[in-house]
């Protein structure tokens, strides 16, 4: 792939995922704009969320966790692999439901503390 061809499609609304390459439709099939790779769920750090403004870091932000929301939506939190500044952004319909899935459950197979403590309760 040249990056030129890569250039040029910047200003319509597509953009290639940072991690897999895939061409992402910015706007997701809710009609939401979407800022993550359907299939990898990887997003870039193009956004400065404290300052608001575009971020000069560019790099990858990597999918770490899951939040839920009071109205019961999920979020999925991003870490950025250079900066780590982390965001939060509404998943869409076409998300990869396995990684979602395996992010979700992750803190309950692999829980801080010994599960041997609810035997007494
Ligand atoms: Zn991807
Ligand atoms: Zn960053």
């Amino acid at each position: 792939m040249s990056t030129k061809s890569v250039r040029s499609i910047v200003s319509t609304d597509t953009f290639a995922c940072v991690r897999c390459g895939l061409t992402v439709t910015a706007v997701g099939p809710a009609g939401a704009r979407r800022n993550h790779c359907p299939s990898c769920l990887y997003s870039q750090h193009v956004i400065d969320r404290v300052e608001g403004g575009p971020s000069e870091c560019g790099s990858r932000m990597a999918p770490i966790a899951i939040a839920v929301l009071r109205d019961g939506g999920w979020m999925v939190i991003h870490r950025c692999t250079r900066c780590g500044e982390l965001t939060s952004n509404p998943i869409c319909s076409d998300d990869n439901q396995l990684i979602l899935m395996r992010m979700a459950v992750r803190p309950l197979a692999q829980p801080p503390f010994p599960l041997e403590a609810f035997g007494d309760l």
